[in-house]
């Protein structure tokens, strides 16, 4: 408990001194707030606040673990149902989150145990463990690698799709660092205010390429079966799918080409072969998706299946089709690590390092550490720590192995 008091001091502290001078123009008064304590696990929503300055208060009273705030607008967002809360509309939101990327490191660096029988094992839990039960406890880690990746896939929602494609005004795509191992695109537009569950459906389905239809796109098969594809400079999807293509035949060996189920090992074979031929011919105008004979419209189709579930964008679905999700609020401090969940100007976010620019607290502090692997924080690489070693850290770096649970206070 010492340490849950600890932490909650320092959240105060936080809200009281720095938090109240970051204002955003969120329209407070029409969110419906969420929270989750130290001392509490019951999570606590149906909240409203009339403006900033009283969220403030009840941020620095309180200094919670987790803050959340509802991406949609209600008349009366205090109202315990949701349907009596009278919808005005929701932002649009893409949670990117390094559990639902495929990072390898996680397999190194996370792990889980059962809470009924305690069966423990690295890496994300399984659905249901071996004695039936669902719940976890988890330990996951920032990382790097994980970091990483996040970004990449964040990048690619708003530079390759938001702004090219949906002509979005970069002005109104806000992102922020989820405070934790991933980030969000919050849309804040009139045009998607009020898009309902299909729509947003359909969206979704439009930046993963869910159901893409290749004929639409201009892939097709002509007479004496020549295949026909659009060309790598196209607009949209459709040079997407060629330039998608070109990537994934530029990766492919003996050994990944396992994945196709359509194609004959010979065929396999010349496609090795004439790897160089295939992708000068995709990039050629009008393109030529013909170098190897045999290799039908079907193949091309699986193909590019394959690329578009490796180069889409991955996002946390539900998320962006919920229209009465919380998320995390702008700027709040995230329980699992003590970072600010910062908003990031766009010009800024390809060189924002979370581990540095999302820290609040500065000062040192003295803990017990537990065995933990080695961890850069700010411009300091800490560990790999043994049981019981007493160590001085910076306090940034110290609330998170607090937070972590790889530290104890003296
Ligand atoms: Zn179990
Ligand atoms: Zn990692």
């Amino acid at each position: 408990m010492e340490k849950e008091k600890f932490l909650k001091r320092m959240f105060q502290e936080y809200y009281k001194n720095q938090f109240k001078k970051l204002d955003l123009n969120l329209k407070i008064d029409q969110r419906e707030f969420g929270f989750l304590f130290w001392d509490n696990p019951t999570f606590q929503r149906h909240k409203s606040f009339k403006d900033f300055k009283e969220l403030t208060q009840k941020l620095l009273n309180n200094g919670p673990k987790h803050v959340y705030f509802s991406a949609a607008y209600y008349e009366i967002p205090e109202a315990l149902k949701m349907n009596q809360k009278y919808w005005v509309g929701c932002d649009f939101i893409a949670d990117i989150d390094a559990d639902h990327l495929p990072s390898k490191c996680k397999w190194e660096h996370d792990s889980f145990n059962c809470k009924k029988c305690g069966f423990s094992g690295k890496g994300p839990p399984p659905k249901t463990c071996k004695c039936g039960n669902t719940t976890f406890n988890q330990n996951t880690w920032v990382c790097d690698t994980c970091l990483e990746l996040a970004k990449n896939e964040t990048l690619k929602i708003f530079e390759e799709f938001l702004i090219p494609d949906l002509n979005i005004n970069p002005n109104e795509i806000k992102i922020k660092f989820s405070g934790h191992r991933g980030y969000h695109i919050r849309i804040q537009s009139e045009e998607f205010l009020n898009l309902g569950q299909d729509a947003r459906r359909e969206l979704v389905d439009y930046l993963t390429g869910n159901g893409i239809d290749f004929k639409v796109l201009g892939l097709y098969e002509g007479r004496k079966k020549i295949v026909f594809g659009p060309n790598l400079n196209d607009k949209g999807w459709r040079g997407r799918i060629t330039n998608y293509a070109f990537k994934f035949i530029e990766q492919l060996n003996y050994e990944n080409m396992k994945l196709f189920k359509t194609l004959s090992t010979p065929l396999k074979k010349k496609i090795i072969e004439k790897k160089p031929l295939i992708l000068e011919n995709l990039t050629k105008v009008p393109s030529n998706w013909n170098i190897v004979p045999g290799i039908s419209l079907d193949h091309w189709q699986e193909l590019l299946n394959l690329a578009i579930k490796k180069y889409s964008p991955k996002l946390d679905i539900p998320v962006s089709i919920d229209v009465h999700r919380l998320i995390r609020l702008d700027n709040s401090l995230h329980g699992k690590t003590g970072l600010k969940a910062e908003p990031i100007p766009i010009e800024k976010f390809r060189a924002y390092d979370p581990l540095k620019d999302a820290i609040v607290f500065k000062g040192e502090i003295e803990l017990i550490m537990r065995k933990c692997p080695e961890f850069r924080f700010g411009d300091t690489l800490y560990g790999p720590y043994s049981e019981g070693e007493k160590e001085e850290l910076s306090l940034a770096a110290g609330i998170y192995a607090l937070c972590k649970s790889v530290a104890s206070l003296p």
